[in-house]
């Protein structure tokens, strides 16, 4: 099988990767790195985003997590078809140099890796390595310098966090915090098989295919291990066939097996399927769990439960009414250990930050350029202004103006300032400071767990009795 390039990731980008270009916090657009354009346009195909215009052939070549500058040459997103026509003669050039005119082709190559050089200076020098080397092709036409790039990217490797902040939405998705709490509670591991519904946009799939990832059907290593497996259903036919695209071109098609179906009203057996999915565990996302839950018994034949283990469970409903619908339900079918949770998602934001400066006494010293020194340099003066105070109130013989009452409040504070930064360490870069963010993700869904516990039946006890005879 094809590997997939959520648990093998080649060592730098290449054609035909999937890969993740960042644009900015949480602004991320998966792309496909293509060589050539699909309708042959001579700078390969080209990404165009709010930063400027990306070919992929400077995307390509590179370390995982590189910056990259946005080309400063016409991309095409103008005159395109002029530019068809400026490669249509171009290649017809290049035959002609093939058929003998070694000469002029040579030169025209030269000057035009020259020309591209100083148009991608912004590319990495592995980039410019390879472009000198002749290993990476040219993108023959790209010579028209229009406008200088005007930002950059990181380009990253696809992992199901980065496909989450991503991925094409078709619903609401199940966010990293909440997929990664639930995969641990529901014990999912290598070799587990889980059973979703609905599937949705596939978020809660990708972090799902990865947690069971145990290796491929085939591989050396299948016949030592349990392969893991997720049973995805879902009713919404366009959805099914857009994730079943996504699974397929992301090498997941032996990890998930995704079925057109409305688990409610028509449960989760697949008479077809070679044999019961023997799910370890399972996560609903659906608007009526209870619905589809009554499906997920061990009574039926064919069962999709692990019948020799404990099955683990969540449901994810955003309304307070549905969990009550949920756990009513659970507690009259056997299900144990019933608990609800709710993740609230802080980001902190954590950051170094000058002492003291921005307090009255140091206002002068400005607080994002200070260095350490300025502010001792800085507390000096408030010492001597401090002890200068002093002596003129002694002077005074103790009694205080109100222009010196003023003065001495002022001190004081500066001296608390003082005492403060005595008190802590200086860091050159400042101190360490945290925030949580203004704009805080709260609510996004309710999760119930719960547990079946495994089936024991009189088979069960007999070898139970036999193994540890009670004595007389
Ligand atoms: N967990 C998904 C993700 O992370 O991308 C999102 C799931 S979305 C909120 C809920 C999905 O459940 C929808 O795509 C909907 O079509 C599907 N659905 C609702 N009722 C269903 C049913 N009875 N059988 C199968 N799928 C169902």
């Amino acid at each position: 099988a094809k590997p997939s390039p959520f648990f093998h990731t080649p060592p730098a980008t290449e054609a035909d990767a999937l890969a993740i270009l960042h644009l900015k916090r949480d602004s991320l657009l998966p792309i496909t790195l293509r060589a050539t354009a699909d309708d042959g346009y001579a700078e390969g195909a080209v990404t165009n985003t709010r930063f400027g215009s990306f070919p992929h052939s400077t995307l390509i070549g590179l370390d995982w997590g590189s910056q990259v500058r946005a080309s400063k040459v016409d991309t095409g997103t103008r005159g395109r078809k002029g530019k068809q026509k400026q490669q249509r003669d171009q290649d017809q050039d290049d035959s002609n140099a093939a058929a003998g005119c070694a000469d002029g082709s040579t030169k025209k190559r030269k000057s035009d890796e020259a020309s591209l050089t100083d148009d991608i200076s912004g590319a990495p020098a592995k980039k410019l390595k390879q472009l000198a080397d002749g290993t990476q092709q040219l993108p023959t036409a790209a010579k028209a310098p229009i406008e200088a790039g005007s930002g950059f990217v990181h380009i990253l490797p696809p992992t199901p966090e980065s496909w989450t902040s991503s991925l094409d939405h078709r619903t609401q998705v199940v966010y990293t915090p909440d997929y990664s709490y639930i995969l641990q509670r529901l014990r999912v591991r290598p070799g587990s098989a889980i059973i979703e519904a609905g599937a949705g946009s596939g978020s809660f799939t990708h972090a799902a295919a990865r947690a069971v990832y145990n290796g491929y059907p085939g591989s050396s290593t299948s016949k030592k291990r349990k392969l893991g497996k997720v049973y995805s259903y879902e009713y919404h036919e366009p959805r099914v066939q857009t994730l079943r695209q996504e699974i397929h071109d992301h090498g997941l098609d032996s990890i998930v097996e995704l079925t057109h179906r409305d688990v409610c009203n028509e449960g989760f057996e697949t008479p077809e399927a070679p044999s019961p999915p023997k799910a370890d565990a399972i996560f609903l996302d659906l608007p009526a769990p209870w619905l589809a839950l009554k499906h997920l018994t061990r009574s039926s034949p064919g069962s999709p439960l692990n019948p020799s283990a404990a099955v683990h469970l969540c449901t994810f409903s955003p309304c307070i009414e549905q969990v009550i619908s949920t756990v009513s339900f659970l507690r009259k079918n056997n299900w144990t250990e019933i608990n609800m949770f709710e993740i609230q998602h802080k980001r902190l934001d954590v950051r170094r930050e000058r002492v003291g400066l921005k307090e009255e006494g140091l206002r002068g010293v400005n607080a994002s350029a200070a260095t350490v020194d300025e502010a001792v340099q800085r507390l000096r003066e408030v010492e001597t202004k401090l002890s200068d105070f002093h002596a003129n109130k002694d002077v005074a013989n103790g009694r205080t103006s109100g222009k010196e009452k003023k003065i001495q409040s002022k001190a004081e504070r500066l001296e608390k300032i003082r005492q403060d930064v005595e008190g802590r360490k200086l860091y050159k870069e400042g101190n360490l400071v945290q925030r949580t963010e203004p704009e805080v993700k709260t609510h996004t869904s309710y999760l119930v767990f719960a547990i079946l516990p495994g089936a024991w039946t009189e088979v069960d006890e007999q070898a139970c009795a036999e193994k540890w005879p009670v004595g007389d």
